[in-house]
């Protein structure tokens, strides 16, 4: 039987997070499993769990983290690489992120970070399931 609460486990605790705002190099989270996984900002902002994200993503057939990509001979519109301006922990099981083309709606639940955790291991499980 499994709990329908968000129940942390080592899977989806982490053990330190490291948010490089003033580096822009992404998120660093360790976590208590030993697992390390590494979040560029682009691809977080492109995995954005909230309503409007997920709505424009199964519109594109997008997975969470796949680039936007411009129909076959659309012109890409420059987009100024995504950043946060801030980000800030929602009590002891999301962080959120205020981006630079002034979004902030998504919850980046730890249980979601892991789940689309962009290492070579975690995503080879991920297509294979
Ligand atoms: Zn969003
Ligand atoms: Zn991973």
């Amino acid at each position: 039987m499994q709990s329908p609460l968000p129940v942390a486990t080592a899977a989806t605790d982490p053990k330190s997070v490291k948010v490089n705002l003033t580096t822009g190099t992404g998120v660093d989270i360790e976590w208590n499993d030993g697992h390390v996984s590494h979040y560029s900002f682009v691809y977080l902002r492109d995995a954005c769990p909230c309503a409007m994200c997920e709505d424009e993503r199964g519109k594109t057939c997008r997975r969470p983290g796949d680039p936007v990509t411009a129909a076959p001979g659309a012109l890409l519109i420059f987009k100024p690489n995504a950043k946060p301006v801030s980000a800030e922990g929602v009590g002891k099981y999301a962080i959120k992120f205020s981006w630079n083309d002034s979004h902030d709606l998504g919850l980046y639940s730890w249980k979601y970070l892991r789940e689309i955790c962009p290492c070579d291991g975690c995503k080879e499980a991920r297509t294979a399931g």
